[in-house]
């Protein structure tokens, strides 16, 4: 059968929206072969395959494309194959101009707060929740492309659950760059001007107990290592 090869770029709100993982899933579903990868534009990618597969590509692209992402325009050639054997994220290109669209902050989503609120999850009570379709974006964002490394996020090495659920591919969190649970990720401290008083769980009570009983209450947000 004769293969093709078919170069995309998409530009747009096609960063943090769990884009990369979309293309990956699709492609494999129709047994293409090629790459993915962030840039500072936008998303880039090759497939290679049959040219039917590669025009159902196109039209899933669009219309499959996850809930949040917002394509701008999408540019696509058809090129020579050059034998591609699998299908891989590759490591974000960050020369250009930055010119790809920063999405704001995502209200979380009913799958997390299911999680949140379940409590024989690991996540249970944990308010740093996230996964693709929602989390901090903007606020953890230092530079584009979006991933990990350009985010404040980090400092905080995954654990052994958190990296699992990043590199698969049929997991939510699937490159969800501030994936996090109360083993690794970020920590919410109680305290008064000069002693910390309460923390985590604690922490997050106390405040709202007394915010309820009408105090005001200051939020600030610190990145502290030991
Ligand atoms: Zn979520
Ligand atoms: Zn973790």
């Amino acid at each position: 059968m004769n293969r093709e090869r078919l170069k995309v770029i998409v530009r747009g709100a096609v960063q943090g929206v769990g884009f990369r993982p979309f293309v990956y899933r699709l492609a494999s579903e129709l047994k293409l072969t090629g790459w993915v990868s962030n840039s500072s534009q936008g998303v880039f990618a090759e497939l290679e395959g049959p040219r039917t597969a590669l025009d159902a590509f196109s039209i899933r692209l669009r219309k499959e494309k996850p809930p949040r992402a917002i394509i701008q325009s999408l540019e696509s050639s058809f090129l020579d194959a050059i034998g591609y054997s699998g299908f891989e994220i590759r490591e974000s290109e960050t020369a250009g101009d930055k010119s790809a669209l920063i999405l704001p902050d995502i209200a979380t989503c009913v799958d997390c707060l299911r999680e949140v609120f379940d409590s024989t999850n690991r996540r249970f009570r944990y308010p740093f929740t996230n996964c693709t379709n929602c989390g901090p974006r903007f606020s953890i964002m230092e530079t584009l492309p979006y991933d990990r490394a350009n985010t404040s996020m980090k400092k905080f090495l995954m654990c052994p659950d958190c990296e699992r659920e990043y590199h698969d591919p049929l997991d939510r969190r699937f490159h969800a760059q501030p994936n996090a649970c109360p083993r690794c990720g970020p920590h919410c401290n109680c305290g008064t001007k000069t002693a910390n008083v309460s923390e985590k769980d604690n922490a997050l009570r106390r405040a709202a107990d007394a915010i309820r009983s009408g105090k005001l209450w200051r939020l600030k947000a610190s990145v502290v290592f030991n």
